[in-house]
């Protein structure tokens, strides 16, 4: 389905890179929403969020305040003149949200994930003039998130958006949600017109990784960028890790390079994005792999068994080089990377099997 998209069309604001959306995680208290949308204020930050209604892992955390909270919403509105954005995840968020007349919506990773919860909402917004970011689904599948916008876009929300906030995983490592930035850039190459938001906070889950995570999000040409600031980060009542001050927070935009880079050095950054990527994928992969063979190895000893046998070793590297001439490179070079690789791993055996 072709999506039939408007620019978002923000009320003063300056659509030129990068379009800057903060506030904290949740609205706690009136104090709290109006001390940290007056410093992002005076820090020149136009468009406020705060999480009205909270998708929480796990049941007894902090589900936010709830309507209560809109009311500070509109205070941050009308006293400040900023914008105001907050999550929908239900009809009925919706209709709360479009009455007390927030200017922008975005939808949950959570919910995007959920075909039937995107159906309902996209009908809960059926005819409302507001524009909409949605976040990509919790997991890694394109069409899902595709998906999504259709189905938003299916009941007339022509001004649309995307975050991306990258893709949970089991085995948290640096990030807290993997970023696959080969995802957003796919989706970018598919659907041009469709600006496309940075959420550093909820991919790094940590501080420090705000700024390097911006400064990619720019180097890939996004449109703007979603940051958790808090008046006082570590008090938060959630995601207090991946919060920061105004302050800091106008520090890390300060230092932000936007290159206005031409057609063929943003396509050469984006192959180069890749190539990263891959190869973080091949050294995560190599670390699974020397793990399971100390795992053989420790199994060998408790069995009295050789490291090497000949005959797993050659019918590893002969399926490996076929396989790897099936998939287009030479015979030569896939018993170069699996001799290598094999040679670590009896390394790695034979320091398992010295150990007392
Ligand atoms: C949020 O933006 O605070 C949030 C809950 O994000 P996500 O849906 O990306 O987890
Ligand atoms: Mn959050």
């Amino acid at each position: 389905m072709e999506l039939h998209l408007e620019p978002l069309r923000l009320p003063g604001i300056d659509p030129k890179r990068p379009v800057v959306v903060a506030g904290p995680c949740s609205a706690e208290t009136e104090e709290q929403v109006m001390t940290t949308a007056t410093q992002l204020c005076k820090k020149g930050i136009k468009i406020f969020r705060a999480g009205i209604w909270k998708p929480r892992t796990k049941p007894g955390g902090f589900e936010g305040v709830g309507t209560v909270g809109l009311p500070w919403m509109q205070r941050v509105q009308q006293e400040l003149g900023m914008l105001v954005a907050t999550e929908v995840a239900t009809p009925r968020h919706v209709e709360a949200a479009l009455e007390a007349g927030i200017d922008l919506l975005w939808v949950g990773a959570r919910t995007v994930a959920n075909p039937f919860a995107m159906q309902e909402l996209a009908d809960s917004l059926r005819g409302a003039d507001v524009p909409v970011l949605v976040k990509n689904p919790v997991n890694p599948d394109l069409e899902l998130w595709i998906g999504g916008l259709e189905r938003i876009n299916g009941a007339g929300i022509t001004r649309l958006g995307v975050i991306h906030r990258g893709f949970s995983s089991y085995d948290k490592k640096l990030y807290r949600n993997l970023p696959m930035w080969h995802i957003p850039i796919e989706l970018h190459r598919r659907i041009p017109a469709l600006p496309i938001f940075g959420d550093p906070s909820h991919i790094g889950g940590k501080r420090e990784l705000i700024a390097p995570l911006c400064q990619q999000a720019m180097d890939l040409g996004f449109d703007g960028l979603v940051v958790e600031s808090h008046c006082c980060p570590d008090e938060a009542w959630s995601d207090a890790a991946q919060q920061v001050t105004p302050d800091v927070l106008d520090f890390i935009l300060d230092k932000l390079v936007i290159r206005e880079a031409t057609q063929s050095t943003e396509s050469l950054e984006t192959l180069r994005r890749q190539i990263d990527e891959c190869d973080n994928s091949i050294l995560e992969l190599l670390a699974r792999r020397m793990r399971v063979s100390r795992e053989i190895g420790l199994y060998k000893r408790e069995h009295n068994m050789t490291v090497v046998q000949a005959s797993r070793y050659s019918e590893i590297l002969e399926k490996r080089g076929a396989q790897g001439v099936l998939c287009g490179m030479s015979a030569e070079f896939m018993k170069a990377v699996f001799e290598a690789i094999h040679e670590e791993s009896v390394r790695q055996q034979i320091e398992i099997m010295n150990k007392e």
